[in-house]
């Protein structure tokens, strides 16, 4: 299968599903997750009208943004953050969906450019309480959204969360539920979040029946990473 493809199969998936839970599509996005994958897969799913890609790695990632220069591309960090990496994370991208401390969410703020639209931003939430996992414990949330929420420079948007891989969709869709569950609550503590980021390829579609706002694709569009 083509990249262009595959793209087209997963957007009629996302439209199929969004339509048997009566959601809007076009209220979903798809991220192509293009972490350690060639450039030249990049340029093929641009090709195909792709406009979100996911990188998880500043230093694999900033040469591809360099390099696709485009105002109507729009790139997110999803990885794991250092804090000495920040710098370029503010400089380059329009989203980071994987903040999980106070200490990153202040050096993302004060090192965005004034010049820019405010970086779009996600809470990480460990859901399934995984030692492996980067990401906040639910207990710990409301400090950290508040936290950025007095950050001038950065726009909070919601959550995002890694579940564990459930093998059903009965699983999958209970893990989702426990998250908007949480988003919902920050909700009405007035958070105003209208972002859910969660879904890869072998969940995204419960986490659609779930509400998923963002669904992050990455082996279903351009095949196995090579580490
Ligand atoms: C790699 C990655 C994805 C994509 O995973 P696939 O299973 O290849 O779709 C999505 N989200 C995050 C945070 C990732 O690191």
């Amino acid at each position: 299968m083509s990249i262009s493809g595959n793209i087209k199969t997963i957007q009629d998936k996302i439209r199929e599903t969004a339509k048997r839970c009566q959601r809007d599509p076009d209220g979903i996005t798809l991220i192509a997750v293009s972490k350690k994958q060639p450039i030249e897969k990049i340029k093929a799913a641009i090709q195909a009208g792709q406009k979100h890609f996911g990188e998880s790695y500043v230093q694999e990632a900033l040469p591809k943004i360099t390099a696709l220069t485009s105002p109507s591309l729009c790139w997110h960090f999803i990885g794991p953050i250092q804090s000495n990496k920040t710098q370029w994370i503010a400089e380059n991208f329009q989203w980071v969906h994987s903040v999980d401390r106070i200490k990153i969410a202040e050096r993302l703020d004060k090192q965005r450019s004034p010049f820019l639209p405010p970086l779009h931003v996600c809470i990480e939430i460990n859901i399934d309480q995984e030692d492996t996992k980067s990401g906040i414990t639910e207990a710990n949330i409301v400090p950290l959204a508040q936290a950025i929420v007095g950050c001038p420079r950065l726009k909070l948007c919601g959550l995002m969360a890694i579940p564990k891989f459930y093998d059903t969709l009965e699983e999958q869709r209970g893990v989702f539920q426990r998250i908007k569950r949480i988003f919902d609550r920050l909700n009405q503590k007035g958070f105003a979040l209208d972002t859910l980021s969660m879904g890869m390829s072998h969940d995204f579609q419960a986490a659609i029946l779930e509400g998923a706002t963002h669904v992050r694709i990455g082996t279903a569009i351009f095949g196995e990473r090579s580490d």
